[in-house]
């Protein structure tokens, strides 16, 4: 049977799998991304997923930005040892197949688009709200990836240009106002006091869909002020987490609005630690998308949650090696 190897790289974890025509794992594995050697690793986890079966006819890898797609090479914010590293050419060099890059966001949206809730739509952007907010668009079932592989920073669009200064050293990003970690900065800055409500220690696997924890931290325990613990708050009422959520959701609403205005979006589909907060994120989030957004067709854009989880990206990066693959599908 025909599969290729999808590879998904990120600051902390390295997935591979192997998939087939129809999206299937015939077999997978992770390990965490080491600080240094990350090649090696690599190496040893393409050996444990391929191993003595038939080979691969491709590879496709989504890969933690930002990167440059003409030249094939990455330097994710996250990973210091890897800078304009050559990951495309090691990984052809490695496997002797096509090899395909995107951005580890546009291979999420890529992957809600073939597989997820994203599927059948016509224009979809596909965002990963967690420590950071990335973004990628499919369009006409194509990803639009742009020349060096940059298309679809939407964290990074201005929703308020009179707004504070962003890390990126751009201004009013709305990743400033709805990343996890400004989440909590903002509740924390007003007055939320982690855990202080009663009653509010439901299993925290409730919301266990992300592997990339929503606060840049994995604990999920009383007391932590991270995104999870603001989420388990304002589900909880705390006035000050509400509000935080409602704050984030509509600066998501402001930057969805000018994207599907930009390129009339169909539908969006949300991941990312932070999506996985539920009703207290998606219920204000249409509020404020029905209160910025104004002709009928940007009004028409239909916001769902990720269906596949952390998986999405996997199959993402499957679909693009598809793309380049002898048996297309
Ligand atoms: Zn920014």
């Amino acid at each position: 049977m025909a599969r290729v190897l999808a590879i998904d790289i990120g600051g902390t974890k390295l997935a591979a799998a192997l998939v087939d025509e129809t999206g299937s794992m015939l077999r997978s594995a992770t390990r965490p991304t080491p600080r240094t050697d990350v090649m090696v690793a690599l190496a040893a986890l393409i050996e444990e997923v391929t191993g003595d079966g038939p080979a691969p006819e491709a590879v496709g890898i989504g890969c933690a930005g930002p990167l440059d797609l003409a030249a094939g090479t990455v330097s994710p914010v996250n990973m210091p040892s890897w800078r304009g590293f050559p990951l495309r050419e090691e990984v052809r060099a490695l496997t002797g197949l096509p090899t395909m890059l995107a951005g580890d966001a546009q291979c999420m949206a890529l992957g809600e688009h073939w597989l997820g809730a994203g599927r059948g739509s016509s224009a979809l952007l596909g965002i990963v709200v967690s420590t950071g907010i990335g973004g990628g668009l499919v369009i006409d079932g194509v990803p639009l990836l742009g020349p060096n592989g940059n298309a679809g920073h939407v964290g990074h669009m201005t929703i308020d240009p009179y707004g504070e200064r962003c890390e990126c050293g751009g201004r009013g990003c709305v990743e400033h106002y709805s990343s996890g970690p400004n989440l909590a900065r903002w509740a924390l800055a007003n007055g939320w006091t982690p855990g202080r409500p009663d009653g509010l220690d439901g299993p925290a696997d409730a919301r266990s869909n992300a592997a990339d924890a929503p606060g840049g931290t994995a604990s999920a325990q009383n007391g932590a002020a991270d995104a999870r613990a603001l989420a388990r708050d304002a589900a909880g009422g705390d006035p000050v987490a509400v509000a935080a959520f409602e704050r984030g959701a509509r600066a998501l609403a402001g930057m969805i609005a000018s994207t599907a205005a930009a390129v009339e979006l169909t539908k969006v589909v949300i991941g990312g630690g932070v999506s996985a907060a539920g009703p207290v994120l998606f219920d204000p989030l249409a509020r404020a998308l029905d209160d910025v957004a104004g002709l009928a067709f940007v009004r028409a854009v239909k916001v769902e949650p990720t269906t596949l989880g952390v998986r999405a990206g996997l199959a993402g990066a499957a679909k693009l090696a598809w793309s380049q693959s002898r048996t297309a599908v």
